[in-house]
């Protein structure tokens, strides 16, 4: 869950970002923040999404990255019951186990490899608790903004366990959208990539992407190149649209996992704030209200022991739509 507003940091570009260029994809790399999720025993994460130059990648608009995490020393997950609108968030794990409960009924458990996707919609509440199995906590939370004609759908719950296809180079699991000549069957809102790719030691994996996306390259572990450009570990590589062809190159000598997002330009502000996903501050201002005063609107989660999220107050200012400037020239910082 979203945690304050963003701090922003400035991106390292190592060149201009916009489609292939005669010599390759041109790679924007955006760094991670570190962000405390909250609770007396406070597990930080590393957001990418969103940040100052960078709202959105596709519907993709909020990365949180995390671990390997030892429980014993961090405490795991524990999240109360808290609301969400105007978004989809998609639970994906590469260790330990997450219990979900929602206030559409689902106790599901998230595990490595399995796509959790809940829609919010007009509104849902969840809690998310990492499970006494679980010893090391390795993961991401990911949320996909909703289309204006979608954002008060009904809320859902979807589960799907995509295949682990071999590929020249490495492994592919795709979870959302096509890749690789694999489909995911769970529907999307607005045309979205979502995959796992491994890489094979010293080796690259060239996948055929769609011009019309522009990517994010988050890497998880290893020393990778999107393109011919290293992306560090928890750092994610922006390519606008124009890429046809990626390769990513592991030249290390153990394997190199990465999560590749995509989609078109999402073409619509937003206003995000806590949990939230309007379009203007009187819809955050409404879904708060309706939240601290326990509407029917997000339901009740059942099973979680412990009482549910307040929101934080509101800050004094005008929530502002932020939209998402195109790529620009940053200063090169290294
Ligand atoms: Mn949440």
């Amino acid at each position: 869950m979203s945690n304050g507003n963003p701090a922003p940091t400035a991106p390292r570009t190592t060149s201009l970002p916009g489609g292939d260029a005669a010599d390759g994809p041109r790679v924007q790399v955006l760094p991670a923040r570190p962000v405390p999720l909250g609770g007396p025993r406070a597990m930080t994460v590393r957001r990418t999404l969103p940040q100052r130059d960078r709202t959105l990648i596709g519907a993709w608009c909020f990365v949180d990255h995390y671990g390997p995490d030892d429980v014993a020393a961090t405490g795991g997950m524990d999240v109360a019951p808290h609301p969400h609108t105007g978004l989809q968030t998609a639970s994906w794990l590469f260790s330990g186990e997450i219990e979900h409960r929602d206030s559409l009924g689902s106790h599901a458990f998230v595990r490595p490899g399995e796509l959790n996707l809940m829609t919010a919609g007009w509104g849902i509440s969840h809690s998310e608790v990492s499970t006494p199995q679980t010893t090391v906590l390795h993961g991401v939370q990911l949320w996909i903004a909703l289309p204006e004609q979608d954002r008060h759908t009904a809320r859902d719950f979807r589960h799907h366990v995509p295949d682990l296809v071999p590929l020249r180079g490495g492994r592919v699991r795709v979870f959302l959208g096509t890749l690789a000549g694999q489909t995911s069957p769970v529907p999307t809102c607005t045309p979205l990539l979502g995959a796992e790719v491994a890489v094979d030691p010293s080796a690259s994996v060239t996948l055929t992407v769609d011009p019309g996306f522009e990517h994010g390259v988050l890497v998880d572990q290893g020393d990778v190149r999107v393109a011919e450009t290293p992306v560090p570990r928890g750092e994610l590589g922006y390519l606008a649209p124009g890429t046809r062809t990626l390769t990513l190159t592991n030249a290390g000598n153990v394997p190199a996992r990465l999560l590749l997002l995509g989609g078109p330009p999402f073409g619509e502000e937003i206003v995000m704030w806590w949990n939230f996903i309007g379009r203007g501050h009187e819809d955050i201002v409404a879904a708060r209200e309706e939240w601290e005063r326990g509407a029917a609107r997000f339901g009740t989660v059942h099973g979680y022991p412990g009482e549910r999220l307040p929101a934080p107050a509101l800050p004094h200012s005008s929530l502002k739509p932020r939209g998402n400037p195109a790529p620009r020239r940053a200063a090169p910082s290294r």
